[in-house]
Order: structure tokens, then C-alpha cells, then sequence
């Protein structure tokens, strides 16, 4: 017989004392306040764990009070899966992270955020494959994918793992690497936080003392030429050089055409490589730089804002095509409210040409992730929530040539169908080793997985 969830809370705090919090207190607010706005999610108990051990402690006190648990990273999943009703394992004072001697590796903590591995990364000269902000869980981007701007050139960021440490649902710490429980290391490759709770991983470390990069900013009135000069630029384009485009509004509610492309090749090629782009169109600002990559990471930071209410949805694009186009422009047109943005992530170069079967990632082609974002400040306003909900929804409809599945990372909880899709020809693999590993669904929290056969 279980306990009320109040009494389970209780019985944790007794189980790990001085690690708990509940509502009310400083750190449950600070470990519950994340990116996504929470509607109608109160967690019974926030455990704030250090070490491996810890998190041990906690998933067998919860499992044995009955408490569901979530897992809190960088607190940027936009659906908010880090919380849960029972119990949050909260990794954010586990955030170290520390460059081998030979600084080919970096061994990250499970709570790190890419502003943790850059703070420590740059001053050397190296970097990490990390997405695109400096905000995000890198072990949460990891574990679905990580698109970013170094893809091309390495990949996503999940093909950069070498090891890791993982607390699995019966409390079993282990390792896995390309030898050690193999297809366990598979699927943490894509497969998300279904497998337990990875408190370290080991990172391959590159040598990237700068990149060439800045945000271009085009009129909305031109969106059509700026958009296909810019495919084309990107077309024939080495895997050094990746490219984003973001359709948002101004403060002012004018929409703007943003392109950052970023090089990240031999320093001394980046602006001429980069210079076409800053002749899409009209360029209303921008310019092209050499920076460092934190800098780089840092470029979107003023336009995230945590704790909006935000509907999203995403699909997979083979290229941007005409069609397209008219998609992206059509659906800004069509917006509802300042809040609505599109955002592109790319998907070239080395991570396309690693094998379909070698991590659990589904799809190894090129393509485009397309981001459909809609925020507004409160859903007081149920009509407000559904606009948006009804904009974002049409706008993945006028994708006619998305390919089937999506970004796991930006799929819906209950998006199973679509889930299935994403993986291919992985996805029964993918289910085997979930049922192995975690065969009570502990980690239901986490990112979709295939519909159970
Ligand atoms: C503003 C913004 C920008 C983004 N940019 C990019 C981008 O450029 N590229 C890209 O690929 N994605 C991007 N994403 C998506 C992002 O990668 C995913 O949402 C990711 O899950 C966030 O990780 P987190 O740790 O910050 O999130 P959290 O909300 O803390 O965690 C989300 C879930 O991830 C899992 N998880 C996190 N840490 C662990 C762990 N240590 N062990 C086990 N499971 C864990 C858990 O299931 C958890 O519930 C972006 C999201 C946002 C909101």
C-alpha cells in the first residue's frame, strides 16, 4: 500500500536528511523554477542531489514510498519534464566539470549547463559540442541529440561521448562505454533520460580557440529572397560552416529574418567565408566576428526568458526548399500574437555520416529542425492558449515535405506515434534495452519513446 504522496515526501526527507526541500523553502522554489512555465505541476519533494551515491539513496527511498520521480538538469526542456508530482531528483549542484591532462576529454556532471563546460573550455582554447545556448543541461541535450553549431564539423553532441555514469531505476550504479555495457551506451546515445540518471559523462574535447560567427538581421519584407540566397550559400558549404534562421519579432512586434552563420574552421578563412552572408538583402544590423565560442553560445541569451507559458511544436525538414519557404513566411504572417517564432537547427556534415545503427539517434541524413515557438505570459486567458496552441499547430501543417518523426528533445509526452518514427529502424532495439533496464517505467518523465509492441 502506498503512502499519501504528502506522507511519501515526509518519509524521504527522514530517508536523506538535509537533502530534501518542500514547498515553501528557498531551494525548492530556485530548483522548480524553470524555463517552460509550469501549469497544474506541484513536485511533493525536491532532493538536491551531490554525488552518485545520493541519487542512489533517493530513487530507492522514492521507489519504496511510491513517489514518481523526474530528474532536473539545466531546467530547459520546454515541455518542463524535470518536474513531476512526487519527487525531483534536482543534478544542479552537480555541475563540475574537469579537462583531462591531455585535454582531449572532459568528464561533465550531470547537472552541468553549457555555460559550466565553456566557462571551463574556453580560457584553453577547446571546446565541447553543445546546442546552440548557454543555458541548456548538457546532459539533457546530449542524451535526445544536440544539435549545434560545431555539427557539421563533429557532429551532434551525443557522438561525442565517450563513457558514462549512470544510477539506473533498481539503483544499480554502472558505466558504459563502447565496451562495457554496450547497449546501455547505445541508447543513452538518443534515447534520452528513459535509462536512469546519468551523473557524469566523458565529452571528447576539441581544439577551438575561436569561431567567425554574428546575428544578421534582415527585414521580414525580404524573408523570401534572404531565405533562398541563404540555402543556397549553405548548399555548397563546407562542414565548418553551419547556419541558423530565425524568424521572430521585435520588442515592437515587427518581425525580423535573423541569420547567424558560424564558422568554424581555420580562423584566418572565417570572414571570407562569411561575408556573403551579410549580403542577403537590406542588413538592418549584424555584423561578422571573430569571437570565442562562449561568446557564440551566448549570442540568443537575450531573447530566452524563463518562465513563460509556451506551446511548441517542431518537425524534421530535408532542406529549405521553396516550399518551405512559403511555409515560414506564410506562418509569420499568419502570427498570433509577438510570441511567435520559428528557429531552424541544422544537420550536416559529420553527424550525417555516421551510420544509422550506431547510437540510438533515428535519423542520419541531412536536415533541418524546425522550431515552432509560441510564448505569452499566462494562460488566465484559455482563448489565449489556444490561439497560440491552434498557430503552432497549423504551422507544422504547412510543412507538406516534413519527413516523418521529429527532434526527440522537442517532442510531445504523449507524441508516441511520432516517436516510433523518429527512431527507424532503431526503435525496437531502443525498447528492448528500455524494458531491461528500466522495466516499471521509472524514468517515465523523460522524452518519448516508441509505442511498447
Ligand atoms: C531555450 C532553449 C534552447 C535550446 N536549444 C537547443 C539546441 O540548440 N540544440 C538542441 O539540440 N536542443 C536545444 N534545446 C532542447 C534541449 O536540448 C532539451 O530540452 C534538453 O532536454 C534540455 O536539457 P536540460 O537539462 O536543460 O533540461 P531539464 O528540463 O532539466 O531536463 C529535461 C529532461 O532531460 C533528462 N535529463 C536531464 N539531465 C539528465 C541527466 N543528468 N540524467 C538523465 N536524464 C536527464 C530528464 O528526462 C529531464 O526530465 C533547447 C531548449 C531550450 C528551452
Amino acid at each position: 500500500m502506498l503512502d499519501s504522496i504528502d506522507a511519501a515526501a515526509r518519509s524521504l526527507g527522514e530517508d536523506l536528511p538535509g537533502l530534501v526541500s518542500l514547498p515553501g523553502d528557498d531551494r525548492y522554489a530556485a530548483a522548480t523554477s524553470i524555463w517552460a512555465k509550469q501549469v497544474g505541476v506541484a513536485p511533493a519533494a525536491v532532493v538536491h542531489c551531490r554525488t552518485a551515491k545520493e541519487v542512489q539513496a533517493t530513487i530507492r527511498s522514492a521507489r519504496k514510498h511510491g513517489l514518481p520521480l523526474s530528474v532536473r538538469g539545466g531546467g530547459h526542456d520546454w515541455a518542463g519534464r524535470a518536474l513531476c508530482d512526487g519527487a525531483v531528483i534536482d543534478l544542479s549542484g552537480m555541475r563540475n566539470v574537469e579537462i583531462s591532462a591531455d585535454r582531449r576529454t572532459a568528464m561533465i556532471a550531470g547537472g552541468a549547463r553549457a555555460a559550466d563546460v565553456i566557462a571551463a573550455t574556453d580560457p584553453l582554447g577547446l571546446a565541447v559540442v553543445a546546442g546552440s545556448v548557454s543555458r541548456v543541461g548538457v546532459a539533457g541535450l546530449t542524451l535526445g541529440g544536440g544539435y549545434g553549431p560545431l555539427i557539421g564539423r563533429f557532429g551532434l553532441a551525443l557522438d561525442n561521448v565517450l563513457t558514462a555514469e549512470i544510477v539506473l531505476a533498481d539503483g544499480r550504479i554502472l558505466y558504459a562505454d563502447s565496451t562495457t555495457n554496450v547497449d546501455l551506451f547505445w541508447a543513452l546515445r538518443g534515447g534520452g533520460g528513459n535509462f536512469g540518471v546519468v551523473t557524469a559523462m566523458r565529452h571528447r574535447v576539441h581544439d577551438l580557440p575561436s569561431v567567425h560567427s554574428g546575428m544578421l538581421v534582415y527585414p521580414f519584407s525580404e524573408a523570401r529572397a534572404v531565405l533562398e540566397r541563404c540555402s543556397l550559400l549553405t548548399a555548397q558549404a563546407p562542414d565548418e560552416l553551419t547556419v541558423q534562421q530565425t524568424l521572430v519579432a521585435d520588442p515592437g512586434g515587427a518581425v525580423m529574418v535573423l541569420i547567424v552563420p558560424t564558422w568554424s574552421g581555420q580562423p584566418e578563412d572565417g570572414e571570407a567565408r562569411l561575408q556573403p552572408f551579410t549580403r542577403l538583402g537590406t542588413l538592418l544590423a549584424g555584423r561578422i566576428e571573430r569571437q570565442s565560442y562562449a561568446a557564440l553560445l551566448s549570442m540568443f541569451d537575450p531573447y530566452i526568458a524563463n518562465g513563460l507559458e509556451t506551446v511548441m511544436d517542431s518537425c524534421w525538414l530535408p532542406a529549405l526548399d521553396r516550399n518551405a519557404i512559403d511555409a515560414f513566411i506564410g506562418a509569420m504572417d499568419d502570427r498570433v500574437s509577438p510570441g511567435c517564432a520559428i528557429v531552424t537547427h541544422e544537420f550536416r556534415g559529420a553527424a550525417s555520416r555516421v551510420a544509422e545503427a550506431a547510437t540510438a539517434f533515428g535519423l542520419r541524413r541531412d536536415h533541418l529542425v524546425v522550431e515552432i515557438l509560441a510564448s505569452f505570459p499566462d494562460r488566465s486567458d484559455a482563448g489565449d492558449w489556444l490561439r497560440h496552441w491552434r498557430w503552432v499547430r497549423a504551422t507544422r501543417e504547412r510543412f507538406a515535405s516534413a519527413l516523418p518523426g521529429g527532434y526527440p528533445n522537442f517532442l510531445a509526452s504523449d507524441d508516441l506515434d511520432r516517436a516510433r518514427q523518429s527512431y527507424g529502424g532503431n526503435a525496437a532495439r531502443l525498447m528492448q534495452i528500455k524494458r531491461r533496464y528500466d522495466p516499471d517505467n521509472v524514468f517515465s518523465s523523460a522524452i518519448p519513446l516508441p509505442r511498447s509492441t
